[in-house]
């Protein structure tokens, strides 16, 4: 089992500009801000949703900490790491049959001592008996939603923007996954500053923007939703429009265009980016610029959550990094 022992450091944390053809036509000002940079593993927005549950991991004595997710999960590689830094164990319930040649995120979950069970689709939906049958072989665990979706995880993202100048942006844009992320940065974005949110998922049956909470374009139904519900939910402010229509065919989907598109930002700026969040986050703001989406002098900040251990599922040499 590989050790860490390095700390995990916020301090590696910086914000850089991204110039684009686009935002200076435009009159625009685009920053990023690399949470990518934390650490390689424990990477982006995943160290600020675990971030409280470790604390209250630590507090209580547990040996351990459990969570569930797909085979590709950064989630489930930054609690494997980040465990091992604190010397908890760590467990994670894996949706799918275990396959006969891992992949680099269940490699990294391994290599960091993870406990992997595999449970068949149809076992994983109900999360709640899997988790009886984990608690009775395995005592002393403590329990983290798949994808740190918790009031732990917003209070955790809601820290996010303190490594932000305040007051320098007019927007701030993030990816939405279990929407846990923009819902601490709505919560902690302030007055007269607007979130965007770029989601990753395809949604069935919307295909549009969403204006906060009061407003319903004819092909949403917010309030059958569970990501928007939960997004609207816990936050108090309106302060927030929601993309749905760049995900690319669905979640971890891409296209030549989108991989042309994140080689050019990493080749003209670089930044890299990940083929299931942030590519397709980058490529939202620039498309929305250009569609006139933002008005000159506006200032944009967009958080680069990290996840750069997706790419790995592309054949080598279709990303130049
Ligand atoms: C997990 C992840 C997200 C999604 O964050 P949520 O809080 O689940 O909405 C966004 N970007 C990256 C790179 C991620 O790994």
């Amino acid at each position: 089992m590989i050790k860490i022992t390095e700390k995990i450091d916020t301090g590696n944390i910086r914000i850089q500009p991204w110039n684009h053809p686009e935002f200076e036509k435009k009159e625009i000002n685009v920053d990023i801000l690399r949470l990518d940079l934390i650490h390689p593993l424990i990477s982006g927005n995943k160290w600020f949703k675990l971030k409280y549950h470790l604390d209250e991991a630590l507090k209580q004595g547990k040996t351990g900490i459990v969570s569930f997710g797909g085979v590709w999960s950064n989630h489930l590689v930054a609690l494997a790491c980040a465990c091992n830094r604190h010397g908890l164990q760590s467990a994670a319930i894996i949706r799918g049959e275990e396959p006969a040649i891992y992949n680099a995120a269940l490699q990294h979950m391994k290599d960091y001592g993870m406990k992997l069970i595999f449970i068949s689709r149809t076992a994983y939906r109900d999360k709640k008996s899997a988790l009886e049958t984990f608690f009775t072989a395995n005592h002393g665990y403590y329990y983290v939603p798949e994808g740190g979706q918790s009031d732990k995880g917003i209070a955790g993202a809601a820290e996010i923007l303190s490594l932000a100048p305040s007051g320098n942006y007019t927007h701030i844009a993030c990816a939405i996954g279990t929407g846990t992320t923009i819902t601490g940065i709505i919560n902690s974005a302030g007055l007269g500053r607007q979130v965007i949110g770029i989601c990753s998922l395809k949604i069935p049956g919307v295909n549009a923007q969403l204006q906060n909470r009061h407003q319903q374009p004819p092909d949403i139904n917010a309030a059958n939703n569970e990501l928007i519900r939960y997004i609207h939910n816990n936050t108090t402010d309106d302060n927030y429009t929601l993309f749905f229509d760049y995900h690319f065919g669905g979640y971890a989907k891409k296209s030549a265009e989108l991989i042309a598109f994140m080689n050019d930002v990493y080749q003209s700026a670089g930044i890299p980016t990940d083929i299931v969040y942030t590519g397709k986050l980058f490529y939202a703001i620039a498309d929305l610029a250009k569609k006139g989406h933002f008005h000159p002098g506006n200032r944009i900040l967009i958080i680069h959550s990290g996840g750069l251990t997706g790419n790995k599922s592309l054949p080598a040499g279709i990303l130049d990094f």
